[in-house]
């Protein structure tokens, strides 16, 4: 079976390539640029000589009929995971050419193109966010549980004059259009849509040599920040202020769609733990201190090197992060998420193994 992923050599996307090829379905690969899909190409190669991986140019998603080329020469691709979007900060363009257009004209793209010339396309499958559960309004409040069912109500008019909140307001958008069109085109879409809705992804790279790179890709990189500390670093130490989840489990939930049918027209929501009740570890919500906390429990050798973090009773702090449940989306998968100390320890002792300073 081809299924077709686009931003394939990014953190998630090479995850779920090696789910993908080690259940033997036939990659096409897209990337902004060829070293980019040589790389990936090359990397999986060794891992799997026998791998059957394509990866195409697309250097401009938001351009229409960006991926004419891609279904002219793949007419038979039969899954789409439609992964690429700006998770990166720090850019000279307006918010809405850094965030909002390739995200919404993105998915538009390759939702119109998969209907036009992807005659064989039987499930389609989103990387979404937590960005378009999450209601900052109820951040905080314990009697308001962010479900599958929950969606942000952020508008772009709101959001826009910030880096952060355009980069969330844009994911909000992207997969509501994307269930829009699922809606106005029922009748003729011969594809289902799965949307995964991930918190902040962390977890080892796909491969080792990825963190000799030293400045990771933004999620990571939080972990890499937190060994970087100094013992003389005084924070702050409550932000940012979020929910994690590890990239294996999210890989898994974009392939678990195209053979489960259970899955189609659902979000699934990838996390640990619940994280309704108020007072105790058995969450997913984190902190620089959380995270410092696992770093200084786990790797004695980071004894006296990085910081210890300020935050007494941090569990309380956390207990001013957002509440969910996930139990639908572990119904529906069966998937037993790993824990957020597994999540963390599993990505420092990459960068401790294999960084620049290893
Ligand atoms: P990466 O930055 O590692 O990967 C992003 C991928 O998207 C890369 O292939 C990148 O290509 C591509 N991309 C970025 N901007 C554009 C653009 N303007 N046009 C075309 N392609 C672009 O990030 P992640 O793996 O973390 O992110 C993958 C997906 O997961 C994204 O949709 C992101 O929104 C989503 N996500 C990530 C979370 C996280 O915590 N990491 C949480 C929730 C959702 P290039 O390498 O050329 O820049």
């Amino acid at each position: 079976e081809k299924v077709l992923v686009t931003g394939s050599n990014g953190f998630i996307a090479l995850h779920v390539l090696d789910v993908l090829l080690s259940e033997k379905y036939h990659v096409i690969g897209t990337a902004r640029s060829q070293d980019k899909a040589d790389q990936v190409k090359e990397s999986f190669k060794k891992l799997y000589p026998y791998a059957q991986l394509e990866v195409e140019i697309v250097p401009d998603i938001t351009k229409s009929g960006a991926f004419n080329d891609v279904f002219k020469k793949y007419p038979d691709i039969q899954h789409v995971l439609h992964m690429a979007s700006n998770f990166s900060f720090g850019h000279d363009q307006s918010t809405e050419e850094a965030y909002l257009i390739p995200a919404t004209q993105g998915t538009k793209n390759i939702l119109e193109t998969s209907l036009a010339l992807g005659k064989k396309v039987k499930r389609f499958v989103i990387t979404s966010s937590f960005a378009s559960i999450m209601d900052f309004d109820h951040e905080g409040d314990a009697n308001f549980i962010h479900t599958e069912a929950t969606w942000n109500p952020t508008t772009w008019e709101k959001a826009k004059n910030n880096e952060l909140t355009a980069y969330i307001a844009s994911k909000k958008l992207a997969e509501e259009s994307a269930w829009t069109f699922m809606k106005e085109h029922e009748n003729e879409v011969p594809f289902t849509l799965t949307t995964v809705c991930p918190p902040y992804v962390w977890g080892p790279q796909m491969f080792d040599s990825s963190v000799k790179r030293g400045v990771l890709n933004t999620s990571a990189e939080l972990i890499n920040q937190a060994l970087k500390t100094t013992p003389a670093f005084e924070g702050p130490f409550d932000t940012p202020n979020g929910i994690g989840c590890d990239v294996r489990d999210v890989a898994l939930l974009h392939v678990l769609p195209l053979r489960n049918e259970k899955l189609a027209g659902k979000r699934l929501f990838p996390v640990n733990g619940t994280g309704i009740k108020q007072h105790n570890y058995k969450n997913a919500r984190f902190n620089m201190q959380r995270v410092l906390d696992v770093l200084n429990e786990k790797f004695p050798e980071l004894k006296g090197k990085i910081s210890k973090g300020g935050i007494e009773d941090n569990e309380k702090a956390l207990a001013a992060g957002f509440y969910y449940n996930n139990d639908e989306t572990c119904k529906l998968t069966g998937i037993e998420f790993k824990p957020l100390e597994v999540t963390i320890y599993d990505a420092a002792k990459q960068i401790l193994d294999f960084g620049p300073s290893s």
